[in-house]
C-alpha cells in the first residue's frame, strides 16, 4: 500500500474576504464585526491617514487599541512598534496607506499571529493581497514572506485619487505577469520545478486582458476596477503557491538588480514594466511565444514609461543591470539563465525595443 506523504500536501492561507467597490472602506465596521475584531492596532500614514484613514478612524474608533503612523518599511520599525504596543491583546492589525504601511502591518500581523487587514490607499503593486513584505535593510530591498491578508478592502474612490504615476506603476507589475509566467513555464520544462497552472492563469489572465484594451485610463472606474482586481489576483496566486513566482521572474530579477546597484530610483512597476518588455523580447526570439510589441504598446497607452531615460536610466546602467540580473535569486530559472544574453546581444535588444 502507497504511504500517504503528507508533506506533499500544501494547505494555502487565503484572503476570506476582498471587496473591490466605491465604497468598500466604509464596510471596515462590519468586516471587523464579522470576525469578531476589538483590539485593532492601526497602522497609517501621514498623507494616507489624511485621504482616507481619519474618516475610517472615526467609524470604528471604540476598537482601536493603538494607532501608528509609519515612516519607513524595516524590521527597526517592526520592533519599535512591537515595544510601543507591549502586550496589549491586539487582535487584528488594520493598515491603510500605501506600500510601506502595508509591509509593516503584513510583518507585525504574521508576527504576533493576528488577522492582518488591508485597506490599500495607492495600487502600485500587487503587494495589496500578496503574502510578500518588501523591506529595506542597510539601504538594500529584502523580501520577507508573511501570511496573506485576511481581508482586503480595495476602494476605488480612494485609488482613483491616488497620484496617477503609481496606478501607471501598478499596471507595470500587472503586465510583468506575462513574462512572469512564461519564465516560470520555461523553468517547468527545463528543470522540472513545480507549475501550478491555477496560480500561472490566475497571475496572467488579467494582465492579457488588458493588454487588449484600445485605452488604458485609471481615472476610468471600470479600468481602474480591472487593474486593482488583477492586482489583487496576483497576490492569491503568490498565495496559492507559497512564493513570488507567478508574478516574479527576470524582470523582476532586472528590478532588484538596479536597486541592489543603487541605480533603482523609479517605482517598482515601473522598473519591472521596462524589464518585461526585453523579457518577452527574448522569449519570443527564442522560443517563438510572446509578443514584445504588444507589451510595449500597453505600456504606452498607460503612459507608463517605456524608455530608459524616463526612468532616469542610461543603457550602460541598464545593461550592468541585466547582466547583474543573474545574480539575484540564483534558483529561480529564468530565460536569462536559459539563454544567458551577453552585453552585445543586450545593447540589440534595448535598441531593437527603442528602450534606449
Ligand atoms: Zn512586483
Amino acid at each position: 500500500m502507497k504511504r500517504y506523504r503528507a508533506e506533499f500536501v500544501k494547505i494555502a492561507e487565503l484572503p476570506s474576504h476582498v471587496e473591490i467597490s466605491e465604497s468598500s472602506r466604509k464596510r471596515i465596521r462590519d468586516v471587523l464585526e464579522h470576525f469578531d475584531f476589538s483590539n485593532i492596532l492601526f497602522l497609517t500614514g501621514k498623507t494616507s491617514y489624511n485621504v482616507a484613514g481619519a474618516k475610517i478612524e472615526e467609524k470604528i474608533v471604540d476598537l482601536i487599541a493603538e494607532k501608528i503612523f509609519i515612516s519607513n518599511a524595516s524590521m527597526d520599525e517592526v520592533r519599535n512598534i512591537e515595544i510601543a504596543v507591549g502586550y496589549a491583546d491586539i487582535d487584528a492589525v488594520l493598515g491603510v496607506g500605501g506600500g510601506k504601511v502595508l509591509d509593516v502591518g503584513k510583518v507585525i500581523a504574521s508576527e504576533i499571529n493576528v488577522a492582518f487587514i488591508s485597506i490599500p490607499t495607492v495600487a502600485s503593486h500587487d503587494g495589496i493581497a500578496s503574502p510578500v513584505a518588501s523591506f529595506k535593510e542597510k539601504g538594500k530591498p529584502v523580501s520577507i514572506s508573511t501570511r496573506p491578508p485576511t481581508a482586503v478592502l480595495a476602494d476605488l474612490t480612494i485609488l482613483r485619487k491616488s497620484p496617477v504615476r503609481f496606478l501607471r506603476s501598478g499596471f507595470g507589475d500587472l503586465i510583468s505577469n506575462i513574462t512572469a509566467v512564461k519564465d516560470w513555464k520555461l523553468a517547468n520544462d527545463k528543470v522540472g520545478e513545480d507549475y501550478n497552472e491555477v496560480a500561472a492563469s490566475m497571475a496572467v489572465l488579467p494582465s492579457r486582458l488588458m493588454l487588449n484594451l484600445e485605452s488604458i485610463d485609471f481615472r476610468d472606474l471600470t479600468t481602474l476596477e480591472m487593474l486593482v482586481r488583477g492586482l489583487i489576483l496576483s497576490g492569491v496566486a503568490i498565495s496559492i503557491v507559497g512564493r513570488s513566482r507567478p508574478a516574479s521572474g527576470a524582470e523582476h530579477k532586472f528590478s532588484h538588480a538596479l536597486d541592489y546597484l543603487g541605480y533603482g530610483n523609479a517605482l517598482h512597476g515601473e522598473q519591472v514594466g521596462i524589464g518585461a518588455i526585453v523579457i518577452e523580447y527574448l522569449h519570443q526570439k527564442y522560443y517563438g511565444i510572446g509578443d514584445w510589441e504588444a507589451v510595449k504598446n500597453a505600456l504606452e497607452k498607460a503612459q507608463a514609461p517605456t524608455k530608459a531615460k524616463e526612468i532616469g536610466l542610461t543603457k550602460e546602467q541598464i545593461i550592468e543591470a541585466l547582466i547583474y540580473a543573474k545574480r539575484i535569486r540564483r534558483r529561480r530559472y529564468t530565460i536569462l539563465e536559459d539563454v544567458n544574453p551577453n552585453k552585445d546581444e543586450f545593447e540589440i535588444v534595448l535598441e531593437k525595443t527603442g528602450i534606449c
